[in-house]
């Protein structure tokens, strides 16, 4: 498959030869921890990097790889390699870059989970996260400082409908001489992909869209493969002989595959968070039908949204795709096939009636996921975002009387009918 091929080609095809040993057409699941040496000299050849191989499915496995491959494609890196879940993405993606003391600037408005795992977790690293109003460009130059390593932000932000302006945060990270990484999750690469737009790396929860059923957890991380790690001393691991891998220097020895390689070699051999092969086999077969089921979750989320915000027991929609919305300019600009289908809206009645609406959903499942077939709703307030303060609930679109939709693939008519006859009993 070539990078000339258009999307709903490489979306089945990339990554997928036919297998070498039994023409197998769908990618097989090596279901093997451990590939036999051919002989010493190879075993020491793949140990030393100078050629590419099996040696351990912590490292790399032939099906785990073949998903990276399709997503980095479908991303246009040039390198990408999977983790056990978005969450071990995040970590992976920073950990060739921080080091104790050592600090991101990271959007305000961000899934919850992440905002916990960078506003405390990351702090036992000794890593520490400023978060910033990304529609204030001035505030996120003045947030950088000689510490910070990255800037981080989501294409789509999760959950509150907002569009990050891509190209104005990339050219005040390029300008900073660090590396901007995108959170593509909620848009996947059909939608929007970062690196067009000056991303250095992205992240994705492939347990969401890529995967797009609810069954199996996973991330991904790829390089734009366009970042100089040598331009400056900022990035030691990766552009100084790394002490952790006898010395390597990735930069020097693998060129625009020093991410990459880094990320394999000493991220998951040392952390560990892999990406088991079956899990990769499920996320394979979604990501088959990534644009079929895109543009119909697009299509529903829009039905779904201009419904809802003419409805008078509805305070207000906050869609990136409605006419209304103020980030319009920037889904033509940075996502025009549309705005996905995740988006939050405000019950008249607050938090009583936002728990009462969710109770009351019938074809809605009420869960902590995104990105199924199902359509989803939950109350922020009281779950993902519950252990925010107010001002973050806030920042982040999770107010107490604001319900977060993933619009699902159904008839757009049943899913209208199921929130009529729910906010029918929230509001009664
Ligand atoms: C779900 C999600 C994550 C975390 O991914 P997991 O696979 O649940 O660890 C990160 N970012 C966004 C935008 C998400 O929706």
């Amino acid at each position: 498959m070539t990078k000339e091929h258009g999307f709903d080609t490489l979306q089945v095809h990339a990554g997928n030869t036919p297998d070498a040993a039994t023409g197998a057409r769908q990618v097989p699941i090596y279901q093997s921890t451990s590939f036999v040496f051919k002989d010493a000299e190879h075993a020491a050849r793949l140990f030393n990097l100078q050629e590419v191989g099996y040696i351990y499915s912590r490292l790399t496995n032939p099906t785990v790889d073949a998903l990276a491959a399709r997503i980095t494609t479908l991303e246009g890196g040039v390198g990408g390699f999977c983790c056990s879940s978005g969450h071990a993405a995040q970590i992976m993606a920073l950990f060739p870059l921080m080091g104790p003391g050592l600090n991101i600037v990271a959007s305000n408005r961000l899934y919850g989970g992440t905002i916990t795992q960078f506003g405390r977790t990351i702090s036992r690293f000794g890593w520490s996260c400023k978060f910033v109003d990304f529609d204030d460009l001035d505030a996120v130059k003045e947030a950088i400082d000689d510490n910070t390593r990255a800037v981080f932000c989501e294409s789509i932000a999760n959950p509150g409908g907002y569009i990050t302006d891509l190209d104005a945060i990339s050219a005040i990270s390029d300008a900073a001489g660090i590396p901007l990484i995108v959170d593509n999750t909620s848009a996947t690469p059909y939608l929007c992909r970062p690196i067009e737009h000056g991303a250095t790396i992205v992240v994705n929860s492939t347990t969401k869209y890529l995967t797009g059923n609810g069954s199996v957890t996973g991330g991904c991380v790829v390089d734009s493969g366009k970042f100089d790690w040598s331009a400056s001393d900022k990035f030691p691991s990766l552009s100084q002989p790394e002490p952790a891998y006898h010395g390597l220097n990735f930069h020097e020895a693998l060129g625009a595959m020093a991410f990459t390689f880094h990320g394999i070699a000493v991220g998951l051999r040392d952390l560990g968070m892999t990406m088991n092969p079956q899990a990769a086999h499920y996320t394979l077969m979604g990501i088959e039908t990534l644009s079929l089921r895109m543009e119909k979750h697009v299509a529903n989320a829009v039905k779904v949204a201009n419904w809802l915000e003419a409805d008078p027991r509805v305070d207000y929609v906050t869609y990136a795709g409605l006419d209304s919305s103020p980030y319009k300019d920037r889904v033509a600009k940075i996502c025009p096939k549309g705005a996905g289908a995740l988006f939050t809206f405000a019950v008249k009645g607050g938090y009583d009636a936002c728990v009462k609406l969710v109770d009351s959903l019938e074809l809605f499942s009420h869960v902590a996921n995104l990105g199924d077939a199902r359509s989803l709703i939950i109350h922020s307030a009281s779950t993902t975002h519950r252990q925010l303060s107010p001002e973050q609930q806030e920042a982040a679109g999770a107010s107490p009387n604001v319900v977060r939709l993933s619009i699902g693939i159904e008839d757009a008519d049943d899913i209208i009918a199921d929130l009529d006859q729910a906010l029918a009993k929230a509001t009664a």
